[in-house]
C-alpha cells in the first residue's frame, strides 16, 4: 500500500504543493505539537491546532447544522484574522482549519490564504463555489487544501443538505475541479443512518481514489444544532464497524483516511477534552468545540490570545468535566452535564437564534466514539507511529477519568439502557438525562 501512496504522490501531484504541505503541514505542525507539550508540561495551555468558522453563511441546509446559517452575514474580516492568525503563528501555530458555514462565501478568503503563506490551511467546505478559476488560484497559493463534503447519494444529499436535485452534482463538479487543478483534495462525510451503508464502503474509497482525492475524512453524526434528527444518530454498534473500516482500509488503500477520535491504540478520545483543539465562531467567540456554542472569552478581548487561552477558567473546566465522564463525545453522551456546566460559568450563547440553553436541554443522551471493551487498535504502523507522537489524550484522561463515572444509556444494538444498571431498559425507549421512564 505504502509503495502504491508514494506512487500516487510522484504522478498524481504538483511536487511544489506536496512540498508545502509537507514543510508547511508535515515539519512545522509536528513542531506545533512539540511546543504544545512543552506547554503543558510548564503548565500552560495554547491549542495547537484551531478551528476557525469565518462565516455563518451557507448556501445550503443541512440536517443537525448548529450554524445560525440564515441569519444576517457575520464573518471575522480581514484585520481580525491577521492579528488571530499572526498571535497563534508566534505561539509555533502553523496549521488552521477554516469552517463556515460556507467558507467560500467569505469574499476575502483567498486573501487570507494569500497574506499567510508560511500557514496551511484545511478548508472545510461543500466545495460548491470551487470553480476551475478558483482551483486555479489555490494551486497558485500552494498553501490549502479543500475537504469537500459529500454526505450520500443523489437523493440523499438533497434530503441531508436542503437540496433541490444538484447538491450532489455541484460537489462532485467541486472536487473535479481540485483535482484538475492537483489540488491536495479531501472528502469528508459525517456517517449517520441515511448514508452508512452506502459511503461506508471499499467501493466508495476506491472510487474517491479513481478521481484523484487525496484523503477522506468520515465524522460521525452529532445530534446537535436547532434540528439535531436524532434519528440519524449511529448506534455504539455501527460506531464501532466505522472504526474497523478506517483501521482496514489505512493498512490497505493507497488514500489517506483522517479521524479525529481515536489514539494508536484504538482508545476513545475527545479532541476538545484533551486542549489539542478548539473553536472561534463567526462572531469571535473561542468555543470548546463547533457544536459547543457556549463561550466566555472572545478574539475580540482586549489581552493577548495566549493569555485568553491560558487564563480561561471556562475552557479548564470544560476540558475537566469532558474528562471526567467519558472518553467520547459529552455532548452525544451528556448533554445534562454540559447545560449545568454552561449555567454555573454564566457562558454566553453564542447562537443569533439565542437557543443554545433550549437546545442542550432538550436533548437526549446519544452513544459516541467511546465504546469500552471494543477498542481497535491502529494496523498501519504509519498511522500507529504518529499518532503514539502527535495524536492521544496528552494524559488528561489518566489523571481525570474514571469508568464507575461513565453512564452509558444506549447499548451496542441501539437501544436503551438504564443508565445507574447499565442493564438494557424494559420497554425500548429513548430516555431524556433526569426524566422518570414512561
Ligand atoms: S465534544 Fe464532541 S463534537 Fe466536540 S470535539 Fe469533543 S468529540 Fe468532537
Amino acid at each position: 500500500m505504502y509503495l502504491k501512496m508514494a506512487k500516487r504522490a510522484l504522478l498524481e501531484t504538483d511536487k511544489r504543493l506536496v512540498a508545502k504541505f509537507m514543510w508547511l503541514m508535515g515539519f512545522k505542525g509536528l513542531r506545533s505539537i512539540m511546543k504544545h507539550k512543552a506547554r503543558l508540561k510548564r503548565g500552560e495551555i495554547f491549542p495547537p491546532f484551531l478551528y476557525i468558522s469565518v462565516i455563518n453563511s451557507c448556501n445550503l441546509r443541512c440536517q443537525g447544522c448548529w450554524v445560525d446559517v440564515a441569519a444576517k452575514q457575520e464573518k471575522i474580516d480581514l484585520d481580525a484574522m491577521d492579528n488571530l492568525l499572526n498571535q497563534a503563528k508566534a505561539m509555533g501555530n502553523s496549521f488552521f482549519g477554516i469552517l463556515g458555514g460556507e467558507p467560500f462565501m467569505h469574499a476575502d478568503l483567498l486573501e487570507i490564504f494569500r497574506r499567510h503563506p508560511d500557514a496551511y490551511f484545511q478548508v472545510f467546505t461543500n466545495g460548491q463555489f470551487i470553480t476551475d478559476e478558483v482551483a486555479k488560484e489555490l494551486r497558485k497559493l500552494g498553501n490549502v487544501t479543500p475537504l469537500i463534503s459529500i454526505e450520500g447519494s443523489e437523493i440523499v444529499s438533497d434530503e441531508r443538505r436542503g437540496g433541490k436535485g444538484d447538491v450532489y452534482s455541484k460537489s462532485m463538479e467541486g472536487i473535479q475541479n481540485c483535482v484538475n487543478n492537483k489540488l491536495l483534495t479531501g472528502v469528508c462525510t459525517s456517517l449517520c443512518q441515511s448514508n452508512f451503508d452506502d459511503l461506508l464502503q471499499e467501493a466508495w474509497v476506491d472510487r474517491l481514489i479513481e478521481m484523484g482525492v487525496f484523503y477522506t475524512w468520515y465524522h460521525i453524526y452529532r445530534v446537535v444544532g436547532p434540528e439535531p434528527n436524532p434519528q440519524l444518530a449511529l448506534t455504539p454498534q455501527q460506531q464501532y464497524e466505522a472504526r474497523k473500516f478506517v483501521v482496514e482500509m489505512r493498512a490497505k488503500k493507497p488514500i489517506a483516511i483522517i479521524d479525529a477520535y481515536y489514539d494508536a491504540d484504538g482508545n476513545a478520545l475527545c479532541p476538545a477534552a484533551t486542549g489539542f483543539t478548539h473553536h472561534i465562531s463567526p462572531y469571535g467567540d473561542i468555543e470548546p468545540c463547533p457544536v459547543i456554542q457556549f463561550a466566555k472569552e472572545s478574539i475580540y478581548d482586549e489581552r493577548p490570545l495566549k493569555d485568553v487561552f491560558n487564563e480561561s477558567k471556562f475552557l479548564s473546566d470544560f476540558r475537566d468535566l469532558a474528562a471526567e465522564h467519558t472518553r467520547g463525545c459529552i455532548i452525544l453522551e451528556r448533554p445534562d452535564l454540559l447545560s449545568d456546566f454552561a449555567k454555573k460559568h454564566d457562558a454566553k450563547d453564542t447562537t443569533v437564534r439565542n437557543e443554545a440553553y433550549q437546545e442542550l436541554d432538550d436533548l437526549v443522551s446519544n452513544p459516541s466514539q467511546f465504546n469500552p471493551g471494543k477498542e481497535v487498535p491502529e494496523k498501519s504502523w504509519v498511522y500507529w507511529l504518529l499518532k503514539k507522537y502527535a495524536f492521544h489524550d496528552y494524559g488528561k484522561y489518566g489523571k481525570h477519568f474514571k469508568l464507575e463515572n461513565w453512564q452509558p444509556t444506549i447499548g451496542p444494538d441501539g437501544n436503551a439502557l438504564n443508565p445507574e444498571t447499565k442493564e438494557p431498559e424494559q420497554p425500548l425507549v429513548q430516555i431524556k438525562m433526569g426524566e422518570e421512564q414512561a
